[in-house]
């Protein structure tokens, strides 16, 4: 038989097949709301102000060559990072309990941080991850991939188009004891639903009785609220809690860096010496898939979490994308509320949270948009608020008018 006879074809990955659906669309008007990218006023990528300056700083620096990092990656990077998300309260990072690992943006922090628990955590039982229902299609692979099964708990209620918080707290509560629960730390991606502070609490507090260990994926701190401290505020509590835990971290969204992949995966240790073991095997996990993490991306973000002008440089650039987005699901909300009637309540348009929003759209109305109105959305009503601006926020808002009537 011919090599590779036996391989069968697999599907496109949807959101890169509505992009390229989008590019061949030839109407003026046509609209890109499924992109997982900060786009400006005028549709375009962003380069942040400040990693423009940090990039001019590098490129100047005479110290700097093309030697490997360490294999942990470069450490004035990961111990900023770390304060960066811990806070600098944080009791774990004081009494160092915490290993830091350079990754390949997020992604690599979760596949890392999946690899790491699917060879060393005490499971009680079968492998076993729950994943909010929905959550980023990438988890399932992800986990897949190290041999963990994926089983859903419930998260979105779409008949309030919120939080399903009592099946939530119910799936912590009948799952085993030590069951891993993977947490999305801030603007839950697909759906824009965050559990509010009191949730966390409870939240919190059903983990710790059951003895579960907390997941955390970190995507989009600052982006979600244009404060870093806030969107970081449920990993803190946690910690502060003493809940069992680890954070994987993305530098894509908040630094605008996508395709450099920086991030960082934090353990979180209960000692020391527990610290010292966990990082070795980091190491030696890491060694055999990256061998040594990519530099550039890492030098940018230290130099400007560790520079205090540059630091307040950024926060103001994570600021200005955080708040042009929640502009624009207020304009959005006036526009269907007061001026067009629309039908059906809207209020989660400017309750949701981050870069992404469900609309509540369903398969057929979420396919009309894109059939009739040419505006690219994902079948299950899910827009990129980032692809909104004030030059096509009317005719977006228009034509979903027309879909839900
Ligand atoms: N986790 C979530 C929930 C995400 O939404 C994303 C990006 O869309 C990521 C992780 C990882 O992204 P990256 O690998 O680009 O940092």
């Amino acid at each position: 038989a011919e090599t590779w006879n036996q391989v069968p074809l697999a599907p496109p990955d949807s959101i890169f097949k509505l992009t390229a659906a989008f590019k061949a669309d030839t109407y003026p008007q046509k609209i890109n709301l499924g992109v997982g990218a900060y786009r400006d006023n005028d549709s375009k990528p962003w380069i942040l102000p400040v990693v423009k300056k940090a990039t001019e700083i590098l490129l100047h620096d005479p110290a700097l060559d093309h030697e490997y990092l360490p294999i942990t990656g470069l450490p004035d990077f990961t111990s900023a990072a770390a304060k960066l998300i811990l806070g600098p309260d944080s009791n774990a990072l004081k009494t160092n309990r915490v290993t830091s690992v350079q990754t390949i943006s997020g992604t690599g922090a979760n596949h890392l941080g999946a690899l790491f628990l699917s060879r060393f955590y005490g499971w009680n039982g079968e492998k076993r991850i729950y994943l909010s229902d929905p959550t980023w299609a990438n988890h399932h692979a992800i986990f897949k991939n190290v041999g963990i099964d994926p089983v859903s708990y419930p998260y979105y209620d779409p008949k309030t188009v919120g939080l399903d918080f009592n099946g939530f707290i119910s799936a912590l509560q009948s799952a085993p004891t030590r069951s891993v629960f993977l947490l999305h730390a801030c603007a839950h991606n697909p759906t824009g639903v965050d559990p509010t502070t009191e949730q966390w609490d409870k939240i919190a507090e059903a983990i710790l009785e059951k003895g579960h260990y907390a997941f955390f994926d970190c995507a989009y701190q600052g982006f979600a609220s244009g404060d870093l401290d806030r969107d970081a505020s449920a990993v803190r509590y946690f910690e502060q809690k003493g809940v069992p835990m680890l954070i994987c971290q993305s530098f894509a969204k908040n630094a605008g860096l996508y395709g450099e992949r920086v991030g960082a995966l934090h353990v979180i240790a209960p000692a020391k010496e527990t610290s010292d073991r966990v990082k070795s095997q980091l190491s030696v996990l890491q060694r055999s898939e990256i061998s040594n993490p990519p530099s550039h991306g890492a030098r940018l973000v230290s130099l400007i979490l560790n520079d205090a002008g540059l630091f307040e440089e950024w926060k103001r650039d994570i600021a200005t994308m955080a708040h042009r987005i929640i502009a624009m699901r207020k304009e959005l909300f006036t526009i269907l509320t007061e001026e067009l009637k629309t039908p059906g309540n809207w209020d989660h348009i400017v309750n949701q949270i981050g870069m992404f929003s469900y609309t509540g759209l369903n398969t057929d109305q979420s396919k009309a948009l894109v059939e009739k109105a040419h505006i690219y959305l994902t079948n299950n009503g899910r827009i990129s608020m980032a692809g909104l601006n004030t030059h096509n926020l009317r005719y977006f808002a228009e034509s979903l008018d027309k879909v839900v009537r």
